[in-house]
């Protein structure tokens, strides 16, 4: 059990009056986590501190500002131990996520750090004679970042790391789901020597989430705010911005589509099927969730990707290396066997796995699920799957698009062209042609369309979402006037 701090102004806090909650370990029910419960108070005074570090911080030269982001990745690197404790202990993650996600999160912020000499601006003909007009790109102010506990180093770096590269000030609201392992991010900033107040982390319970976010969002000096979670409280989340008239960038839930067009590689499809479908037990924004076959070749596919999910390892992953761990809460089990007795009592089969009594899923396929079935729209976010067979290109990308969500996707084929053209009519911001649905890299931008919300993230896509653009004059001649 660990108990942990907040930061503000650089220096570990708790919550006004002491308070504090609870995280337990999702498989025993121990404690894994003490953290402090902000009061809205805690999270005004989190977001003072960033606005009082942002003269100084948006004015520091680009290289000084990259040699604190690098040295930020080299401090996340050497956490790579403490960071697969605390995510086994509070979301029951696999020790190969947890590694993962320090990866690629420490690749984040190097991407970041190099961004800082590309935040370019433009020089635009203007009309009037001797007007030298520029577009000009500035730090916005106070960023606040909201990160959810799934992939939960890769969101919380996400969530700030740009923001940062651009000159912004920032506050990180963890999850109250992961507080030390988003707290192991924040002290790994920390490390690196950023200046006080130009990160601040604040945890709170989560009974508390709707005003601590609100108290923040509503403060002037907030600019700019990201939030990465469910569709649920990405609505809510998008009206308290609104309110306020703050940018919001929404990072939502998801449903990936994988079409496996009748002439795909078979092997191919179910390698990315597999890794796409239960990497992290299926808890990724970007996991697979529907699988649309051809009907062709549906026999083949089914048969060959059921032998792979059940060769999959699944365990306690504090006791040693597995593929599925625990997942995150019983409310996600309860969900999904619900999911699953609604399939088959409306002609589902079940391919391999089936409903769980405890944390511990298996990786479990649906085939033949239909319309009917709420598996077919529902987001699972765990490792049960739907196989959904379908009769030729334009059913597979009517299907493919038969949904409210739209982040990632994938289309399997050996006739490249005729993948790419129905990766084109695909809704999705992301879609990978004889590749995973669960891809992301730093410099990509990433994001999502429909309800799988909007903005992006990622490289120069970045640099738009966390600086204002404004347009700067100089007169350089006599101007001329009409009166
Ligand atoms: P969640 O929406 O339940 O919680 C995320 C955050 O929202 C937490 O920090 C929580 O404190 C805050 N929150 C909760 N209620 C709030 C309220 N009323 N007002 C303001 N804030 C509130 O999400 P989760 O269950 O932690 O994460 C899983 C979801 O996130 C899935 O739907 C998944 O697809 C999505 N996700 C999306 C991406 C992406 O990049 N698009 C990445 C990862 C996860």
């Amino acid at each position: 059990m660990v108990t942990i701090s907040m930061l503000i102004n650089g220096e570990r806090r708790s919550a006004e009056g002491g308070a504090s909650f609870e995280r337990r370990n999702p498989l025993d029910g121990s404690v894994a986590t003490i953290a402090p419960a902000a009061s809205a108070a805690d999270a005004q005074a989190a977001v003072e501190a960033a606005a009082a570090a942002f003269p100084a911080w948006s004015a520091m030269g680009p290289g000084e500002r990259r040699g604190l982001l690098l040295k930020a990745a080299q401090s996340l690197e050497a956490r790579g131990e403490a960071f697969a404790a605390a995510m086994a202990a509070e979301t029951g993650a696999s020790g190969m996520w947890a590694g993962f996600n320090v990866h690629l999160a420490a690749g984040m912020l190097i991407e970041a750090a190099s961004l800082t000499t590309q935040i370019a601006g433009e020089v635009i003909p203007s009309d009037v004679p001797g007007s030298l007009a520029m577009a000009v790109r500035q730090p916005a102010g106070v960023v606040l970042g909201i990160a959810p506990w799934n992939a939960p180093v890769i969101l919380a770096v996400r969530a700030v790391a740009t923001p940062l590269a651009c000159g912004n000030t920032v506050v990180l609201k963890g999850s109250e789901l992961c507080p030390a392992t988003h707290g192991l991010v924040i002290e790994a900033l920390q490390e690196a020597g950023l200046p006080p107040g130009v990160v601040n982390f604040v945890t709170n319970a989560p009974a508390d989430a709707g005003a601590v976010v609100e108290a923040m969002v509503a403060h002037p000096a907030v600019r700019r705010v990201n939030f990465t979670g469910s569709t649920r409280v990405g609505r809510l989340i998008a009206q308290t911005c609104a309110r306020y008239l703050k940018p919001v960038v929404l990072e939502l839930g998801g449903k990936a589509p994988m079409v496996i067009l009748d002439d795909a590689d078979i092997d191919a499809a179910v390698a990315g099927a597999a890794f796409g479908a239960f990497a992290n037990s299926g808890q990724i924004c970007m996991s697979t969730e529907r699988i649309v076959v051809d009907r062709r070749i549906a026999d083949d596919f089914v048969a060959r990707f059921a032998a792979k999910a059940q060769s999959l390892p699944l365990g306690d992953p504090r006791a040693g290396p597995v593929v599925l761990g625990s997942v995150v809460d019983m409310a996600t089990v309860t969900r999904c066997n619900a999911l699953i007795d609604d399939a088959l009592a409306k002609g589902a089969t079940l391919v391999c796995g089936g409903k769980a009594g405890n944390t511990l899923m298996p990786a479990t396929v649906l085939d033949h699920v239909t319309p009917a079935m709420a598996i077919y729209r529902e987001e699972s976010f765990a490792p049960v799957k739907a196989v959904v067979r379908v009769d030729g290109v334009e059913e597979a990308v009517a299907t493919a698009n038969d949904n409210e969500f739209g982040l990632s996707s994938a289309v399997y084929g050996r006739d490249v062209a005729r993948a790419w053209n129905v990766a084109r009519r695909i809704e999705a911001g992301i879609c990978h042609v004889n590749g995973p649905t669960v891809h992301d890299e730093a410099q990509m931008p990433f994001g999502g369309v429909k309800a799988s919300g909007y903005g992006r993230f990622g490289g120069k896509a970045g640099i738009d979402a966390f600086t204002e653009l404004r347009w700067i004059t100089v007169q350089t001649t006599p101007r001329h006037y009409p009166f």
